[in-house]
């Protein structure tokens, strides 16, 4: 069972995402907490073909095997 591409059959796909947070160091300089953090994701691109969409549903289908 897999999502598999609409486009090309590959079941292989990236999505590239950006983020931060905000971190809390001690007087040493290590790390204490990561205060916040957020992600915002690109769209998911099949690593095969390079179709890409916001939702893996929009360039792939689930398949049962
Ligand atoms: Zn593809």
């Amino acid at each position: 069972m897999s999502w598999k591409c609409k486009y090309c059959g590959s079941v292989e796909f990236i999505q590239k995402f950006t983020g931060y947070h905000n971190p809390i160091f001690d007087k040493n300089g290590e790390y204490i907490k990561y205060s916040y953090q957020e992600r915002t994701y690109e769209n998911i691109t099949c690593e095969e073909c390079g179709s890409s969409g916001k939702y893996i549903k929009e360039i792939a289908e689930w398949v049962e095997e």
